[in-house]
């Protein structure tokens, strides 16, 4: 690869910036200045430090956020602010990152950002059942013969029944942190992902869920200390669990 395409990949940085970032010798290979864009480098093997900082090459990024109610799970939107936004410029870089899968808008919770196509759909393939959690706050408290119905595979609509999901009130400890110790609330597990589907499933028992948070999804569980908004890259373990479904 090119020195000055590998710089604009690390830093997320415009052509004109890498150019001037090279000319005025902050960019060095292997332990020597290199001012030279054209200069073929091994991504995978150059040590390259910029302003004296490391940058190693990753062929995919993959990071975990915590998605805040009010932004939207798309790449790109003319208005609305959009979960990539949120991301540094440098950890975007000049990928074409996306959201793997959508939350509503007023979800909060676990999603995945990447600009590995081929892990993306097969985390969002039905079949390969990537089970998703989710706490939902609800407006009455579950009833068993909502859990039967769940678990059975809910008629939603005349269009569409879900497949068979788990669905359990929350524990006391769970309600900590995410909910008041009285309110109705509920954890389900489901390996589709349709369209407000946890919501409808709610509507269709004659409840409602008032608040929605993912909390895991392919074995991954979000990481608590993120506030919402805030996001990290995946672990070495976590992109493991989410290559190797079913260990
Ligand atoms: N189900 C929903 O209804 N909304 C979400 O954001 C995710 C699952």
């Amino acid at each position: 690869m090119r020195l000055d395409k590998l710089v604009a990949e690390l830093t997320g940085e415009s052509r004109t910036a890498v150019k001037a970032m090279l000319a005025n010798g902050r960019v060095f290979v292997g332990g020597e200045v290199q001012k030279d864009g054209g200069a073929k480098v091994s991504e995978m093997d150059a040590k390259v430090l910029i302003d004296g900082k490391a940058f190693a090459y990753q062929k995919y990024a993959y990071f975990m956020l915590n998605k805040p109610s009010g932004v939207i799970s798309a790449a790109s939107d003319p208005k609305a602010i959009t979960v990539l936004s949120l991301l540094s410029k440098e950890d975007r870089g000049r990928r074409a990152l996306f959201p793997v899968g959508r939350l509503d808008k007023d979800t909060e919770g676990l999603l995945f950002l990447t600009d590995d196509g081929a892990l993306a759909h097969a985390l969002l393939s039905p079949r390969k059942h990537a089970d998703k959690l989710y706490f939902a706050v609800l407006k009455r408290e579950i009833k068993e013969e909502e859990i039967a119905r769940f678990a059975a595979g809910l008629k939603v609509d005349a269009e569409f029944t879900a497949l068979p999901a788990l669905l359990r009130p929350l524990t006391k400890k769970e309600k900590e942190g995410f909910c008041g110790e009285n309110a109705p609330a509920a954890a389900i597990t489901l390996n589709e992902g349709k369209f407000h589907q946890v919501k409808r499933m709610f509507l269709a028992t004659g409840n409602e869920v008032l608040f929605l948070k993912r909390m895991a999804m392919g074995g991954v569980f979000l990481d608590e200390t993120l506030s919402p908004g805030a996001y990290r890259p995946l672990t070495k373990e976590e992109l493991f669990l989410l290559q190797n479904p079913g260990r």
